[in-house]
């Protein structure tokens, strides 16, 4: 085994990125041309950045490029082994023409963690919001300004080493790309129907469902396809032991609304280790509270779910991560069963929360708690 020589602290802090941005920008019509339309993840803007790491050397040459393909070798420790993981967070457009990412350090600080199960090494967060921002900054022509519309930035970092041996990677290569992104789900904010993954589970105790990582988005295609069999739109996780407790909705974090108006009681999965604890989802649990519901993290069995449905106490459910903010749930379908949420409509309090989030992410609502970061 290598053991990693102890880093540089004072090296580390004052590592810069070098901009070598490209001889050759598009033009403005080429660019509005890429811009029509994007959908999600599709397009991608100019530049990316890139910082290395080895055992040896800690972090060390960052640098803003042009976009370009990575040179891979086919014996790369990430294609065979998957230490792989990512964060998503957007850039929005603001009323006076600025721009502002929404908790970036809250992504700074996931992507640690995510980095500590996966045996990577943690980057500074300081250095992962510069990096953010440096792409922003070079490419805030990019930045999208409709309604539903944002950059959508996705930093994530890989081994580089090359060979087949069953150990940590003494060498990874972090990068930062943006996509403008319309909305995710086509059609906007319209009910999706899922479908009770009973047969397979995202994650288990001890696992990686905490750690936004490569492998367990892997894990979870086949059940996403069933969902898709099933004529559903999204596959509901349960918890990998009893099969019983609701845990996501593919990638994304899930609330139960019970009661009405302002007596509503606002209820997300409590994170047990094996949910991915997401920004939005922790956002959503400050604001609904702000805003004087009472908002609760709490074990919800599928039982749970389908007889509030039946008794009416169960109103309304939406699901919510960065990619899509909101998603309101309409139908649940089971190999047992299938019932209609509340009234299969987008219901009020998940628009509203909807609306109180997206109005502080753009800029349109005063941001009380500090979340919004300008990118000068
Ligand atoms: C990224 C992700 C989420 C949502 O996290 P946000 O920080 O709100 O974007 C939820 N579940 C899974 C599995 C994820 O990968």
């Amino acid at each position: 085994m290598t053991t990693a020589a102890p880093q540089e602290p004072a090296l580390q802090a004052s590592l810069s990125i070098d901009l070598k941005p490209t001889a050759h920008p598009l033009s403005d019509t080429e660019r509005a041309t890429r811009l029509e339309n994007p959908g999600f993840g599709r397009v991608f803007t100019e530049h990316m950045v890139t910082i290395k790491w080895s055992a040896g050397r800690g972090w060390y040459d960052a640098q803003l490029t042009p976009y370009a393909s990575l040179d891979i070798d086919p014996a790369n420790m990430t294609l065979h082994y998957a230490q792989s993981i990512f964060e998503g967070l957007k850039a929005y457009r603001r009323p006076d023409g600025g721009v502002a990412t929404f908790r970036p350090y809250a992504n700074a600080e996931r992507f640690q963690r995510s980095a500590r199960r996966l045996a990577m090494p943690e980057l500074p967060q300081d250095l992962f919001v510069a990096a953010v921002d440096a792409l922003i900054r070079q490419d805030i022509a990019w930045v999208p300004g409709e309604p539903e519309e944002s950059l959508y930035i996705r930093p994530f970092m890989f081994a580089t080493e090359v060979g087949l041996g069953v150990r940590p990677s003494n060498e990874f290569l972090f990068v930062v790309i943006a996509s403008p992104a319309g909305p995710y789900f086509a059609g906007g904010v319209k009910p999706v129907s899922v479908w009770l993954s009973q047969e397979y589970v995202r994650a288990v105790p001890g696992g990686t469902g905490a750690a936004k990582c490569a492998g367990n988005y892997a894990a979870s295609l086949v059940a996403q396809a069933q969902a898709i069999e099933q004529g559903c739109d999204q596959v509901v996780w349960l918890d990998a032991v009893e099969r019983r407790w609701i845990e996501e909705m593919g990638g994304m974090n899930l609330y139960f609304v019970y009661g009405e108006g302002e007596d509503a009681r606002i209820v997300t999965p409590r994170l047990t280790g094996s949910l991915l604890p997401g920004i939005t989802r922790d956002s959503l649990l400050r604001l609904a509270a702000d805003r004087g519901y009472a908002a609760e993290e709490a074990q919800i069995s599928v039982d749970d779910w389908r007889e509030g449905n039946a008794n009416g106490t169960l109103t309304e459910v939406f699901a919510c991560g960065t990619a899509a903010v909101i998603t309101p749930v309409g139908s649940v379908k089971s190999s047992t069963a299938s019932w209609t949420v509340g009234t299969g409509e987008a219901g009020p309090i998940t628009m509203e929360l909807r609306k109180a989030l997206v109005d502080i992410q753009t800029g349109r609502a005063e941001d009380v708690h500090g979340w919004t970061h300008t990118i000068a």
